[in-house]
């Protein structure tokens, strides 16, 4: 059996016909970016969101960039966030000028923990960006009354976590902007580069919605200098299609989660803990092996294809050398780095699949002794 990392081909299967209606439709209008096509979306995103605006950009890098821009983050600014997340979190932050000011995760919900957010702030703190990696969000009210303790933002990065919510409540709509990607392997995809700024607050909507347009409304009326990071009339239409099933696709991962837990039980890896705050929507499926690589190298022999969420953390990337941070800086960030492989997981996967999965790690396990994972060294040296 070949199981693949992700496979997008039968969400696409079962809305062809939509999907190429739209694309005729949009062929015949002429009418490539913004629109009607993607106000639609905008307006049936923020209702499923239960927000007031959504504005559509180009991607969610795109999102985060222009939602920091929009609250006047810049220069001189520090910016608190993860370690442990996609390089766009922080792009977003050194693309307006700030600071990124790492601080380390829980070592069980993967996202950030509060309490060294709490002691990250200084003076120049002017927001924080939790990440809901992996689908589970990250503990949002310990991190609200912070910033609002100290007067500043809080932009989540929702991309991986469409539909995922916290206490009852969509992540994306806590914090002052809320960004998701629409990169076509999330949980809510289109045909090429998409993403959201999801906010309440109507001043922000309308910054963001000029910035992403050359700083106009009307055309050449620009009242400040912006981009061009436009979201396309078709991506808006796929995006239409696809949001009626994000909530039966996010059930679907749900249930694959369940399974790969009751299978993987006495398998000899960590798993992944919904959090009791969180409905967690699986993006991706991680645990974590005391021997990491031999597992991978051993499920690619049963043609499992897995993958790495993230090898390298942020604050050791090449990239941000000059931030000046160092290894052991973030002992859980770098011990969950050492240990994590993601399994393949897609709303159309297989139970039959999920269960090979099971089986190839049960038998990596028989031939070697289980020793358990380490996550959270304490003490340097250790
Ligand atoms: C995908 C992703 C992004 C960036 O989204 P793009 O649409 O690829 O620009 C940002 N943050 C996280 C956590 C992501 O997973």
């Amino acid at each position: 059996m070949n199981v693949p990392f992700v496979d997008l081909r039968p969400q696409h299967r079962a809305l062809g016909d939509e999907l190429r209606a739209a694309f005729a439709r949009i062929l015949e209008s002429a009418s490539f970016i913004l629109g009607s096509e993607v106000e639609r979306f905008e307006e049936a995103f923020a209702r499923y969101l239960g927000c007031r605006y959504v504005v559509s950009v180009s991607s969610g890098t795109a999102a985060l960039h222009l939602a920091l821009l929009g609250l006047g983050i810049g220069p001189g600014d520090e910016v608190v966030t993860t370690p442990h997340t996609f390089i766009a979190t922080t792009e977003a932050i050194t693309a307006v000028g700030a600071r990124p000011v790492f601080a380390d995760i829980d070592p069980v919900s993967y996202t950030l923990d509060p309490g060294r957010v709490e002691a990250a702030i200084t003076r120049n703190t002017k927001a924080i960006v939790p990440v809901h990696l992996y689908g589970q969000p990250a503990d949002m009210d310990p991190l609200l009354s912070t910033a609002k303790r100290h007067g500043i933002a809080v932009v989540e990065d929702a991309c991986q976590a469409h539909g995922a919510e916290y206490r009852s409540r969509k992540v994306g709509t806590l914090g002052d902007a809320g960004c998701f990607s629409f990169f076509p392997s999330k949980n809510l995809g289109c045909c090429g580069e998409g993403g959201a700024v999801a906010t309440n607050n109507a001043a922000l909507a309308e910054r963001v919605s000029m910035l992403r347009a050359h700083g106009s409304r009307r055309k050449y009326e620009h009242r400040f200098p912006g981009f061009n990071l436009r979201m396309e009339a078709l991506q808006g239409a796929v995006l239409s299609a696809k949001l009626k099933h994000l909530d039966s696709w996010n059930e679907l991962r749900r249930a694959i989660a369940t399974r790969y837990k009751l299978r993987l039980a006495e398998a000899g890896v960590v798993l992944p803990t919904e959090m009791p705050y969180a409905r967690h929507v699986y993006h991706l499926y991680v645990v974590q092996s005391p021997e990491r690589d031999a597992l991978r190298g051993h499920l690619a022999a049963w043609g499992i294809e897995t993958g790495l969420h993230y090898p390298v953390p942020v604050h050791l990337q090449e990239a941000y050398r000059h931030l000046g941070y160092r290894e052991e800086d973030f002992p859980v960030t770098e011990s969950v780095t050492r240990h994590i492989v993601s399994l393949p997981m897609f709303s159309e996967m297989t139970h039959e699949a999920v269960d090979y999965v099971a089986s190839a790690i049960e038998d990596f396990h028989r031939l070697r002794p289980i020793r358990a994972v380490r996550p959270h060294p304490t003490a340097v040296g250790q």
